[in-house]
């Protein structure tokens, strides 16, 4: 007998944790993402729960973040030292929208840039236009 939609939402649910922090056994993993592809509610819940696992620190404790996280039994996909905008830009005109756009890629494919870190913040619709 197949389970119910309700039930198989109940079960799906209580696996999202494990899913969003990469300790779910690949057996379940195959049917709770074929129920997350017609589930709305589950997908949103599996976002929000990513977002969680994404730890933030200065970094000066960033070594000692990354112990205590790994001491408490999680796994560490990447930690990284970045820099987060205190104030962002936004740019709503299409046309300057392209140029911001085209100047991160050339420096992204310039050899003698390491990281490329910016402020401006693109509205979804604008973005949308540009690359469309
Ligand atoms: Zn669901």
């Amino acid at each position: 007998m197949m389970a119910s939609r309700a039930s198989r939402h109940e079960e799906s649910w209580l696996l999202l944790p494990w899913l969003a922090n990469g300790r779910l056994p690949l057996a379940e993993r195959a049917a709770l993402e074929e129920h997350l592809r017609e589930c709305a509610a589950c997908t949103q819940e599996l976002a929000q729960q990513r977002l969680l696992c994404q730890v933030l620190t200065a970094p000066e404790n960033l070594a000692a973040v990354r112990e205590a996280i790994e001491n408490a039994g999680f796994t560490i996909d990447s930690s990284e030292l970045t820099m987060l905008p205190k104030t962002t830009v936004e740019v709503a005109d299409e046309g300057d929208a392209k140029k911001v756009l085209r100047l991160m890629d050339q420096l992204e494919d310039n050899d003698d840039v390491q990281d490329v870190y910016a402020n401006f913040d693109i509205p979804e619709r604008v973005l949308e236009a540009v690359a469309g």
